[in-house]
């Protein structure tokens, strides 16, 4: 692993004053920067830059010289450089170019006109390839910035406009000094934009901004969540917005999902926007808990920043948590929680599953790491379960209590994760950090298994696979919250046996907030079927009942036939986020039935079966007032019932097609009525979908067309799409990685998907190599292959590509999860379809 040296130990800056020059049209920029902080070597200093040139250094007036070394370090030497404070100036150019950080174009399209944005992207090391600085995020220094641009735009920094003139058809924007911040949330966006803006109860200034593409009716929704989230915030944290203002800006082009530069958020346009007209709640549920999650980093990430990388775990976690706590505060209907459990907890449980897994605390050594040792699945994902696990340990009393002290003694400076844990074991008189160093640091977790012969209850605890291991014997301190309270707080060995008086159901991981499965034998698990079928277990129990029992089948502690009988006992289910698990449970099925017609007829009968009574309840017309939850559990089941070929449904499908503009569609059903059509109907389908992909501003339409038109089965068009990846007229590289998952999960389209993912391995490399979406395509791929065949075809492809450090455990792990499902298939299958087959009788 690569070790390089902390500048910071070279010289503590204090101060920036940077004057840059865009030019957009050359792309290029030139500049003037000015450090002043202290210089702790004799004779040279070190700063990072980047694929800069540089044109002049002087120190305290005088001429110095420079050089440049590995690791992007400018080396400045003077005999005269003293172990003392000093003033350093330089000047340098640079260019722009289009690989989404650094300082980079937007590309977007206006009443026919085609214009660009300029934008930053810094974290985590970009700062470095526009300007000379220390790009370290414990080199906290005050910033004042001044961008000489076009005129007539809009040009956005961290801070407020101090000044604004216009000299020589150049506009001259010079904003107010930033408080003591780390280089990586610096942040700026230039163009034409527009915008709406409201002040939080406190006086913070909240603007949402877009290019004129987008409808003004598009930022309203983003802009009154962030004011109510800020508020939240403040109260929560008991400490206050610590800028005095707060800019969101959707961009045309963004490589991740949105990035929580201070005052200055930039997201891509699907997280932010939300028309009501023609957003679905799950996208403006998306848009709320994004900007929860980066508003939480504007005190947990650039209030009190990490000293290094090897915390920026704990920066996600923590932010991934908040999303649920600020959302679940502001939209109680939305029932955040069981929303987590259906997305953070079944990402992280799968992924964590697969032997090699990273654990949740890793070391990082140069920043260049990050993008390929984070896996999001358990950075974020499981991240957020451990610290959801401990806060509800701790209680949210002491919890709040904990983050308040936090925020109070390290202000504007840095940390590790002991200054969390100690604020937090002080606030509560628990030991948090025994607890949380073992969660952290080991990789997977822990199924329990649960019998019980008379009144004696057996509890074991092991580690749980999917797919290939080698047992690890690691042992885990479980905390059980158990419906039964003779039951104990923690386990902590590998067995217990308990004596057990009640007669209650007894259930373990009650609120779903430990991470660990619970595997029930009989007795127990008849009793927890019953309750299923009277209705008298809450919809998270219900819910996570059968999430859990679909992983104990992946990882054979379970039969998968057992799933069909788990799936019938949910027939009267009414919770839409039940139904999500019992869509998944069924698709769970799906991989079984493959090669084999008849089998695969029963279970799209059973689908059909199953939804017939909500599909009749629901129809396809909402009804004036009904619940978020029906209109969202209505695409559900109408999807269940496509499923099914259902005619009825079909035929519905194609009429409001025919009828209806894509935008006047429900944008619940959207997706399933774009599938219907491109599944059953000819090629022109494709093509005219494809010409509203390309014309259309809204993302959300351009997702759901994305989704909906691989569903073809028109050979040619299948190629077309697969084709269209490439191609930046039509596909944006930062939305190449959906058309690919779509496609190569789809059965008609995987193997010809795959072939074009191997035959275009160097545009994946040319495109995305430096970036952190590299690693996606073999763990997306991963994902979909289901054959020996395949399996076969992955290693020979792969394996070659191990010592490169971005893929090698993406390709190890890849590997062993297309294993474990080929196995499953063979060992599952047959029972599977003989089960399904006396269905029917
Ligand atoms: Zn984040």
């Amino acid at each position: 692993m690569q070790t390089v040296s902390r500048l910071i130990h070279s010289f503590a800056p204090e101060s920036y004053d940077l004057s840059l020059t865009l030019e957009r049209v050359k792309r290029t920029f030139h500049g003037i920067v000015t450090i002043k902080g202290q210089s702790k070597t004799a004779g040279e200093l070190r700063l990072h830059s980047k694929d800069l040139t540089i044109e002049s250094v002087t120190f305290d007036g005088k001429q110095a010289d420079f050089t440049h070394a590995d690791n992007d370090e400018l080396i400045i030497t003077h005999s005269d450089l003293t172990v003392a404070a000093h003033i350093i100036v330089i000047s340098f150019s640079g260019s722009i170019n289009d690989e989404m950080h650094g300082l980079y174009p937007c590309y977007f399209d206006h009443a026919g006109i085609k214009k660009e944005l300029l934008a930053t992207q810094f974290e985590s090391h970009h700062a470095r390839e526009v300007f000379p600085c220390i790009d370290e995020p414990e080199a906290k220094a005050t910033f004042d910035v001044t961008l000489t641009t076009e005129e007539n735009i809009t040009v956005l920094g961290n801070m407020p406009v101090k000044h604004q003139t216009t000299e020589n058809e150049r506009l001259v924007t010079s904003f107010e000094t930033t408080p003591l911040m780390s280089v990586y949330l610096l942040a700026w966006v230039t163009g034409e934009l527009h915008r709406k803006t409201t002040t939080t109860d406190k006086g913070v200034e909240v603007n949402v901004y877009a290019t004129p593409a987008q409808s003004p009716e598009s930022l309203g929704y983003a802009l009154d969540v962030a004011a109510r989230t800020i508020e939240f915030y403040e109260q929560y944290f008991d400490t206050e917005y610590p800028l005095p203002k707060s800019d969101h800006v959707a961009l045309p082009d963004f490589s991740s999902g949105a990035m929580e530069n201070w005052g200055l958020i930039t997201y891509r346009e699907i997280a932010l926007l939300a028309d009501p007209k023609t957003t679905s709640i799950s996208s403006k549920q998306y848009v709320a808990t994004v900007v929860a999650h980066e508003l939480a980093h504007q005190w947990f990430g650039n209030l009190v920043t990490m000293k290094w990388w090897n915390n920026l775990w704990l920066n996600e976690s923590f932010a991934n948590l908040m999303e649920y706590i600020a959302i679940d505060a502001l939209h109680p209907e939305w029932n955040m929680w069981l929303e987590f459990s259906t997305s953070e907890s079944i990402a992280a449980l799968r992924r964590d599953a697969i032997d090699g897994v990273q654990p949740v605390q890793l070391d990082v050594n140069h920043p260049d790491e990050i993008s390929t040792l984070f896996d999001g699945a358990i950075v974020y994902a499981k991240g957020a379960r451990l610290m959801r696990m401990l806060q509800q340990y701790v209680g949210d009393s002491a919890f709040q209590e904990g983050l308040k002290s936090y925020f109070k003694n390290h202000a504007y400076s840095n940390t590790e994760a002991d200054d969390l844990w100690s604020e937090l074991e002080k606030s509560s008189g628990k030991p948090v950090v025994s607890l949380m160093n073992t969660w952290l640091t080991q990789p997977g977790y822990p199924v329990l298994h649960v019998s019980q012969d008379g009144d004696q209850v057996t509890l074991t605890q092991e580690q749980f696979y999917i797919g290939p291991n080698t047992p690890s014997g690691a042992l885990w301190p479980i905390p059980l919250n158990s419906s039964c309270s003779e039951m104990p707080e923690l386990l902590e060995t590998s067995t217990a046996t308990i004596t057990r008086h009640h007669t209650t159901s007894l259930r373990f991981n009650v609120g779903d907030s430990a991470h660990f499965l619970t595997h029930y034998s009989q007795p127990i698990l008849a009793q927890l079927i019953a309750e299923v079928k009277a209705g008298t277990l809450s919809p998270l129990d219900r819910l996570q009942l059968l999430h859990e029992s679909t992983l104990l089948a992946r990882g054979g502690v379970m039969q998968s036939s057992d799933l069909v009988d788990l799936i019938e006992a949910y027939a009267n289910e009414t919770e839409e986020p039940v139904w999500v698990i019992i869509g998944m449970a069924i698709g769970e099925l799906k991989k079984f039935v493959e090669d084999d017609p008849t089998a695969e007829k029963q279970l799209r009968t059973f689908s059909g079966t199953i939804a017939t009574a909500e599909y009749e309840r629901l129809g396809w017309t909402s009804k004036a007032n009904e619940s978020e939850d029906d209109s969202k559990l209505r695409a559900t089941i109408i999807g269940l019932t496509l499923y099914s070929e259902n005619e009825d449904a079909i035929a519905q499908a194609k009429h409001l097609y025919e009828e209806n503009s894509l935008e006047e569609l429900d944008p619940e059903l959207r997706t399933l009525i774009i599938s219907t059509v491109a599944r059953y109907g000819d090629g022109s389908i494709v093509d005219t979908l494809l010409n509203v992909y390309k014309t259309t501003a809204l993302s959300e339409l351009q997702n759901d067309i994305a989704y909906g038109v691989t569903s073809t089965r028109v050979p040619e068009k299948i190629t077309q799409l697969i084709e269209s990846i490439k191609n930046t007229d039509i596909v944006r590289p930062q939305d190449a990685f959906r058309w690919f998952v779509y496609l190569i999960r789809t059965r008609d389209s995987r193997t010809k998907t795959w072939a074009w993912i191997r035959d275009n391995w160097q545009w994946v490399i040319d495109t995305f190599g430096g970036d952190k979406s590299y690693d996606d395509y073999p763990r997306l791929a991963a994902s979909a292959l289901v054959t020996a065949k395949q399996l076969q075809e992955y290693k020979d492809f792969f394996e070659p590509k191990k010592d490169i450090v971005a893929l090698t455990r993406v390709i190890t792990m890849g590997i062993s999860e297309i294993e474990g499902r080929v196995a499953l298939i063979e060992r599952d299958g047959p029972a599977v379809r003989e089960r399904l087959a006396q269905l029917e009788k």
